[in-house]
């Protein structure tokens, strides 16, 4: 080993660096300085300078060190990346097929929290000193600063209610003086007896049960509760309980718009909000969260997938909630699922990883059945609410007149539920107006110029939008194509059009559309979220964003729009996808009070799927589709890898996926399937290729697919060859 060598080690180091390239690369240590594994380091890097980590492997001796290039700067304020974060990241890098660089840059997300905190400016009294004249809004900044300590100058004006000039004045006149103030202490500690929920019997099992996992090394329970059975309240004791035994934890949510409500729970329980971690949050805040993981300041973070990468002091527990979500998995740069990734985090450092969900993955079924994976199961509803009452609408001889979207029945019940004072929710997993738009006269569509997918009518903001790349383009007055004037027509409904609809039948209810693309981002949602828990709407119109976890109270009905969407997909998850997104968003009915009812308009009123959800027989739905699983040999029982080439050139793209064919090693237990074009042919003017290799469970696919990408042709010209293990999605 490279650190044992005591002469080595005051001159070389190995450093991995934020790239793709597969190995870290040596550098020298600046005369006088030393470096351990894990020490972050500022490196020269062709004409750049990049944030990297030395890493214990062994660096190149037989590099002319003349050759070799100086490590810039050593951050010493930062403590090394830790073993088990280390290990962590090679894991992720050897199970991905990706290169370390570029699982360790998701580590080193924030270059400003290497630095330490800027001070504040602040201001304080001048002992004796006093001003020329006592005004009394002078007397108030000196009376407020009795205390002798110092403030900043826009918190002093506010506590004395003055403007900042009168403070300005008094600085002028040498009665107070600039101080620098330390940067924002550390956040309050949550309190562990705060306020702790009387809990059902059934969740007070789950939690005892929770709790005895500690001592188990790095075990993984499953949670699996209905929607509304008190999960959250559940694993929140498992919280406390990581925080009795002085350790972090870390909760991983689906979708940031859902924070702003379980942050407030998480205060209600614990006395203080949690630490926030993902894409929405200022670099600022972001820096002082990832400091504070490091420092051991920060307890309990609640964040998005990436939050699994941070540097944590001492972590203890991870919750992975609606561990189901398909948000969990990563699918560029490096293709990673969180849910997968957290219980080799748990397993790797020997703390325990709680997942929970009212409608688990197939995977994490199984993992339970074998009793790889504790299970807790929570039936009812903590509330004792009934679950909501299911039927069926029959599009084929149930359904509206040509040109609506809402069949009678539904119409009736919203109108029933508005009547009552209670609130209805339509779903459909469908952003804007309408999904394609023709012209009645020549038949033309609009197609986006750089995909293989219609544009999508925006109507509120008169675009037409491309879902893939974000291309858009104004809604024409004429047909680009035969010059006919008001000769588009809307195909199809989107959200906005069921909005339309409602806003005619329903003139007097409030109506509100929830759906991530609207302008004012996660700001809006979240506020619109809150609206929607407090009652402020009647009649609110969602994406897929309102079926996760979310708790409305005042939510009577749902009325799914198009129950048949996910199911045409050509994707081995397609009924459990559907099953799951259906399960939870009807589940938003009647959480609290009971009495709910959830309507699904569908073609296919004898699809397995469909039956199940209306039987509400969820048992006999996982059976048969994790037997349909076993004998088709797919996940868990089998395991996928996709292989995406793509590239600038058709011809050229779908030739080298040919070619990569050829080139595959012959082992029996390998399948390939493909190339095929993908069902998403272009994006973003790629050309796209896919290849999928299929292997029983035992097999070292990894193994497999790095023997033959290194064997392989090399990609040229533009192409790219993305792997991605265990696909989530198959476009
Ligand atoms: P889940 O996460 O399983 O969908 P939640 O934890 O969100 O369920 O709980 C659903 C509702 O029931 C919430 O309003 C919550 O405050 C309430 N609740 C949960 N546990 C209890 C309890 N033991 N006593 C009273 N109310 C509870
Ligand atoms: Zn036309
Ligand atoms: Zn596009």
């Amino acid at each position: 080993m490279l650190f044992d060598d005591p002469e080595f080690k005051e001159t070389i180091a190995s450093v991995l660096v934020p790239v793709a390239v597969p190995v870290a690369y040596t550098y020298k240590v600046p005369a006088g300085q030393s470096v351990v594994p894990g020490t972050i380091v500022k490196v020269p890097l062709g004409p750049r300078e990049v944030v990297g980590a030395v890493w214990d492997v062994e660096p190149d001796a037989a590099i002319n060190p003349k050759k070799l290039k100086t490590i810039s700067r050593i951050y010493d304020t930062t403590p090394p990346l830790d073993d088990d974060l280390r290990r962590f990241v090679d894991w992720v890098a050897n199970w991905t097929l990706g290169a370390p660089g570029m699982v360790l840059r998701m580590v080193l997300r924030s270059e400003e929290a290497l630095e330490p905190e800027a001070p504040v400016p602040g201001v304080r009294r001048i002992e004796g000193a006093e001003p020329d004249r006592l005004t009394s809004a002078r007397r108030r900044v000196l009376e407020t600063m009795e205390d002798g300590f110092a403030w900043t100058k826009s918190g002093l004006a506010h506590a004395a209610g003055v403007s900042l000039s009168v403070i300005d004045g008094l600085l002028q006149q040498n009665v107070l003086e600039t101080v620098s103030l330390p940067a924002s202490p550390p956040p309050p500690k949550p309190q562990i007896d705060f306020a702790p929920k009387p809990l059902t019997a059934a969740q007070q099992a789950a939690a005892e049960g929770l709790k005895e996992n500690f001592d188990k090394g790095g075990s993984v329970a499953l949670i699996d509760g209905v929607t509304g059975s008190g999960k959250t309240e559940v694993y929140f004791e498992a919280i406390a309980e990581a925080l009795r035994r002085d350790r972090q934890a870390l909760v991983l949510l689906p979708e940031i718009a859902l924070t702003e409500q379980f942050l407030r729970r998480f205060e209600q329980r614990f006395g203080v909000y949690p630490a926030e971690w993902h894409s929405e949050i200022t670099p600022k805040k972001r820096a002082r969260v990832w400091r504070g993981v490091a420092s051991g300041d920060v307890r309990v973070v609640i964040g998005a997938r990436s939050s699994l990468f941070l540097p944590f002091k001492e972590l203890g527990l991870i919750i992975v909630d609606e561990e189901h979500d398909a948000a969990f998995k990563q699918d560029d740069r490096v293709p990673y699922s969180a849910r997968d990734m957290a219980v080799v985090r748990g397993h790797l450092s020997g703390f325990p990883v709680i997942l929970a969900s009212a409608t688990p993955s197939v995977e994490s079924h199984v993992n339970a059945d074998l009793g790889r994976y504790a299970l807790y199961e929570l039936p009812e509803r903590a509330s004792g609410a009934a679950l909501p009452d299911l039927q069926e609408i029959d599009m084929r001889t149930d359904g509206p007149e040509r040109g609506r979207w809402l069949a009678p029945a539904l119409v009736h019940a919203i109108k029933d539920t508005f009547a009552s004072g209670d609130q209805s929710l339509l779903f459909l997993n469908r952003r804007g107006y309408a999904p394609l738009t023709l012209c009645r006269t020549c038949g033309h569509r609009f197609q986006c110029a750089h995909c293989s997918a219609w544009l999508v009518e925006h109507r509120f903001q008169k675009k037409l939008v491309c879902h893939h790349c974000g291309h858009f383009e104004p809604v024409p007055d004429a047909c680009p194509s035969c010059q006919s004037k008001d000769s588009l027509v809307a195909c199809g409904p989107g959200v906005e059009r069921i909005a339309e609809e409602v806003s005619d039948l329903f003139p007097q209810a409030r109506t509100l559309i929830l759906s991530s693309d609207l302008p004012g981002g996660p700001e809006r949602l979240k506020r619109e979220m809150k609206i929607v828990e407090e009652g402020g709407a009647d009649i609110v119109i969602g994406t897929q964003l309102v079926a996760k976890g979310h708790n409305f109270p005042k939510m009577k009905l749902v009325g799914v729009i198009d129950a048949d969407l996910g199911l045409a997909h050509g994707d081995p998850r397609a009924a459990e996808k559907t099953f799951q997104l259906l399960a939870q968003v009807t589940g938003r009915a009647g959480r609290v009070t009971g009495g709910g009812k959830g309507f699904l308009q569908t073609y296919n009123a004898d699809h397995p799927v469909i039956r199940a959800l209306l039987s509400s027989n969820k048992n006999a739905f996982y059976l048969a589709e994790i037997e349909a699983r076993r004998v088709a040999g797919l996940p868990p029982f089998g395991r996928l890898a996709a292989v995406v080439v793509s590239g600038p050139d058709k011809t050229f793209a779908e030739g080298f996926a040919r070619a990569l064919v050829r080139a595959a090693p012959h082992d029996e237990a390998v399948t390939l399937l493909g190339p095929a074009e993908a069902a998403l042919a272009m994006v973003r003017g790629r050309y796209r290729y896919r290849l999928l290799a299929m292997a029983p469970r035992q097999f070292d696919l990894q193994g497999y697919l790095r023997n033959w990408l290194a064997s392989g042709p090399k990609p040229s010209k533009g192409l790219r060859v993305q792997v991605d293990i265990d696909p989530q999605h198959f476009l």
